[in-house]
């Protein structure tokens, strides 16, 4: 009875984010009602392993008492501070110490916001503006990859390269240029690490010069793609691409929003290639998702020549939602969590999922397994020898979504037939075990 009466009142007034809006009102929301660890249950008591870890970004799992306390402390105690007219609270200020100390190179001036997207979209408006400081204002044009995702804001998603985004809504805009990925499985040059990182720097040059240096602001990455299909680059891609930009005088940023507070290992994945970047950005396990925030992490450069580009003048950027004080104390929580034993576990547990997911080699509809640390994917095809994708009316993100449901497993599973994991830091091995279990047995009602 309730759970008609929330469908009804679903279909006529909640707006989902990425949906088919007509769709999902003949579908009908599915409810979640509670969680812990790495299970969640919904409103009719069917429970089932996350191995989404929601929209990859609880990776401090489910039910962590010490996260829900450090909220309510400080809800009761200072439920909100602005950062505006030179104020601040002392949760910000800490976390934003804290995590410079935490990130690579000399990223030491953190601007909070409330998610990714806006944390994409200050970067382009800071960018901008320290061009204008540095008396380059022409160098306003920005460079990503193909299959990126950098958000949907109004600006990053002519960033992100995935035709949803764009259909409809015109972006990108003319400042905004794309570059091949690096997409190991499907390379036109094939799979070699050398041969793919070589076509990524030429294919960057040659875009700078088409563009002209004198133009190129920025160059967008994130170190694993993420909602392009987890598409993991060589060892040294990353590098290889960062050096490009040095040489062009290109800002590099990084995008960890997914990447970040230990899904592919240490605590940022840009460290696994030894990349310092002059902006990173960040969410997600940033508050493991039990409040909004992202973090924007700028170099010293960058925010020097910001600084005293201004001089006495306001850097007009800011949200009412910045630096929340609640927020800010939920990420210094979650911090220590990591810290204090959950980067561990994801890492262990990250070396369990992989060897369970390549155990999957063997299936006939796998014709790919890649991922680094607890972000994954398994891209599944009709034909191993041709790598033919599954056909439209298989539609996987509706029908394999239902199948590993009705199996007790949440997984993303993209309409090209690629299935996204990226469950929890906190998983045991029997979670673990789990999730490799119920694939195998969705995958075999899928043949
Ligand atoms: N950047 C990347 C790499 C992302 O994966 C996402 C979201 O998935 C975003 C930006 C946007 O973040 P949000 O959804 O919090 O706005």
């Amino acid at each position: 009875m309730l759970a008609n009466s929330l469908i009804e009142l679903d279909r006529a007034h909640l707006v989902h984010p990425v949906a088919s809006y007509r769709g999902h009102e003949a579908m009908g929301v599915r409810v979640l009602k509670s969680a812990k660890g790495a299970t969640v249950t919904d409103d009719t008591g069917h429970s089932l392993l996350d191995g989404f870890a929601g929209l990859w970004c609880v990776n401090a799992g489910y039910g962590q008492d010490s996260i829900v306390e450090a909220a309510a402390k400080q809800l009761r105690e200072l439920p909100y501070a602005t950062g505006y007219f030179g104020l601040g609270s002392e949760p910000a200020i800490r976390l934003a110490a804290r995590l410079a100390e935490l990130a690579p190179g000399d990223l030491n001036h953190i601007y909070f916001t409330l998610g990714g997207s806006d944390a994409v979209d200050s970067t382009i408006r800071f960018i901008r503006y320290y061009n204008h400081a540095k008396g380059t204002p022409q160098k306003d044009q920005f460079i990503s990859v193909e299959y990126g995702y950098h958000g949907s804001s109004t600006a990053g998603s002519g960033l992100t390269a995935l035709s949803v985004f764009h259909a409809g809504f015109g972006v990108p805009y003319d400042w905004q240029h794309k570059i091949p990925s690096h997409y190991s499985y499907r390379n036109p040059v094939g799979s070699d690490p050398r041969a793919i990182i070589e076509a990524s720097v030429a294919a960057l040059r040659a875009k700078i010069s088409e563009v002209g240096a004198d133009r190129v602001a920025a160059f967008y990455v994130e170190p694993i793609q993420g909602s392009g299909g987890v598409l993991v680059p060589p060892a040294g891609w990353l590098k290889a691409m960062r050096a490009v930009c040095k040489e062009h005088d290109v800002l590099f940023v990084v995008d960890e929003v997914i990447t970040g507070f230990g899904r592919t290992g240490p605590l940022f994945a840009c460290e696994d290639d030894a990349v310092v970047p002059d902006l990173m950005t960040t969410a997600k396990g940033l508050t493991s998702g039990y409040v909004p925030m992202g973090a924007v992490f700028i170099s010293d450069h960058v925010y020097d020549t910001i600084a005293d580009g201004a001089g006495e003048a306001l850097v007009g950027h800011g949200y009412t939602y910045s630096a929340h004080p609640v927020s800010a104390a939920v990420a210094l929580e979650c911090l220590r969590l990591y810290e204090e034993g959950l980067l561990d576990n994801g890492r262990k547990a990250g070396k369990r999922l992989m060897e369970g997911l390549r155990s999957l080699a063997d299936h006939p509809l796998v014709g790919d397994v890649r991922g680094r640390g607890m972000l994954a994917a398994v891209e599944l095809v009709t034909d191993k020898e041709r790598k033919t994708r599954l056909p439209p009316e298989a539609d996987p993100a509706r029908r394999i979504f239902d199948r590993a449901w009705q199996n007790g497993l949440v997984i993303r599973a993209f309409a090209n037939g690629v299935l996204g994991y990226a469950p929890p830091l906190c998983c045991t091995d029997e979670d673990i075990d789990g999730i490799i279990e119920r694939t195998r047995m969705t995958l075999d009602q899928t043949l």
